[in-house]
């Protein structure tokens, strides 16, 4: 069989065994393109890419509660255990109406690459349900979390498997997960990162996924000779990602313009200062309600409802809420509205289609896998502080992070430049990601 029947077998076998897991191929796809020049150099490499697609283990669960009516309400619990090549299972839990087997299986993959670009000891895993948290009092959210992991606490553990947060996942669902997990397991252990600081968290790690995005495309201006002062960004999501991504660039002399939610977006024309940017936190983190209701404490500010952020002229875009948000349009009317660099903060933001968009219109592109690799970095450094029994301090890890990222992206583009694709990052990022796990794989036997 010559290299190319061989890659072709591969991807039929991946769709034949999954043919309805839309996000999941998309993901595969976006990768299998990038991995060719490494499969026709070195074709060994196509045995253990054929079964890194195959996650370690999949648990699908049923999670029963009682809502405040006294009602009984029944969700879907998933957790996919990806890859153990580089170290335990790590990655976060999602809970939202969409998530299926699908978008799990997605999440893991990406973050078996992601996971590995860190540089850290982590393998990779992703979970969540298809629980709806917004609107929920806390005490149901607490239930929901308790009978989550009354099956999960079996399947994690500091050395085995290790959730964090993720979309509608954050600090306080975290807490009640530790909670529940303590009481199951009668171990009080760093099996869950982004717990809260008086009991094992790590300083930054809120803030790592977007502080860590603004860094990867600090470093990718540098590289063009460019700065992010007086950049305009536009920024989707009003999320973790979203809100600490806006304060980085602040901090930085770019000009933070949108956030956005699934209803609309909020334009600040003049961008936001900080003291708006602790507001828009208030707003999601403290009352939990729409990004709509921003307006009400600016003068300037402009709510569009039912419209994407896209649409407004920019410098650079950080997309930051959820995969697809950005298709084929909406990446054509970004580069007609001037964006010239796209950061995905959130997973998979952008369709294959949108990318091919930016690739012929040479916009700088920091794929999620590369881009938002920060919260889990800090994530890595959340578990070594939990083992040491140590918490480190603020500028410590804020240092560590801003080194990850500036070595995520030079690997990146070595990779990139060994196979002789230019400055081609998505590539050189799924190039450095997979090699580093294949290479695992390969050592420790057809396992
Ligand atoms: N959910 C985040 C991600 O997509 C963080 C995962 C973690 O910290 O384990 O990478």
């Amino acid at each position: 069989m010559s290299v190319a029947e061989k890659i072709s077998s591969v991807r039929a076998n991946i769709r034949r065994r999954d043919p309805d897991q839309k996000e999941f191929l998309q993901a595969v796809d976006e990768v299998f393109e990038s991995l060719t020049p490494v499969f026709e150099k070195d074709p060994g490499y196509l045995e253990a890419f054929e079964r890194l697609v195959e996650p370690e283990r999949q648990i699908v669960f049923r999670v029963p509660w009682i809502d405040d009516k006294g009602v009984q309400q029944v969700n879907r619990g998933f957790r996919v255990q990806m890859s153990s090549a580089l170290g335990p299972y790590k990655g976060g839990l999602r809970f939202h109406p969409t998530v299926n087997l699908s978008v799990i299986k997605f999440l893991a993959f990406e973050q078996t690459f992601k996971n590995s670009l860190t540089t850290l000891m982590m393998g990779a895993g992703k979970g969540g349900s298809d629980f709806q948290p917004r609107g929920r009092s806390d005490r149901e959210v607490m239930a929901f979390c308790q009978s989550f992991m009354t099956e999960l606490y079996r399947h994690i553990g500091a050395d085995t498997d290790v959730p964090a947060g993720d979309i509608n996942v954050g600090g306080r669902e975290i807490g009640y997960l530790f909670g529940q997990y303590k009481r199951m397991a009668n171990n009080f252990t760093g099996v869950l990162t982004g717990k809260d600081l008086r009991w094992g968290g790590s300083l930054i790690r809120p803030e790592a996924t977007g502080y860590g995005c603004v860094y990867f495309a600090k470093n990718y201006l540098e590289h063009k000779g460019e700065s992010l002062k007086g950049k305009r960004c536009v920024i989707s999501g009003s999320g973790n990602v979203a809100q600490y991504t806006a304060e980085k660039l602040l901090q930085l002399g770019a000009i933070p313009i949108t956030f956005s939610d699934s209803n609309g977006y909020v334009h600040e024309p003049n961008g936001f200062t900080q003291e708006q940017i602790d507001h828009v936190m208030e707003l999601k983190n403290v009352k939990r309600v729409r990004i709509s209701e921003y307006c009400a404490f600016s003068e300037t500010a402009q709510y569009f409802p039912g419209k994407k952020p896209w649409e407004v002229l920019a410098d650079l875009a950080f997309p930051s809420a959820t995969q697809n948000e950005i298709d084929q349009d909406d990446a054509e009317m970004l580069v007609s509205n001037g964006v010239t660099g796209v950061f995905e903060g959130a997973n998979m933001p952008s369709t294959n289609e949108a990318i091919e968009i930016y690739k012929k219109s040479n916009v700088m592109f920091g794929p999620a896998k590369a881009a938002n690799a920060g919260g889990v970095a800090v994530s890595g450094l959340e578990m070594a502080q939990n083992s040491q029994r140590l918490q480190w301090t603020r500028e410590e890890v804020d240092s560590q992070l801003e080194k990850i990222m500036k070595d995520i992206f030079n690997d990146s583009l070595a990779a990139a430049q060994k196979y002789n694709l230019k400055d081609d990052i998505q590539a050189g990022a799924n190039i450095a990601g997979f090699l580093k796990v294949a290479d695992s794989m390969i050592h420790q036997g057809c396992v």
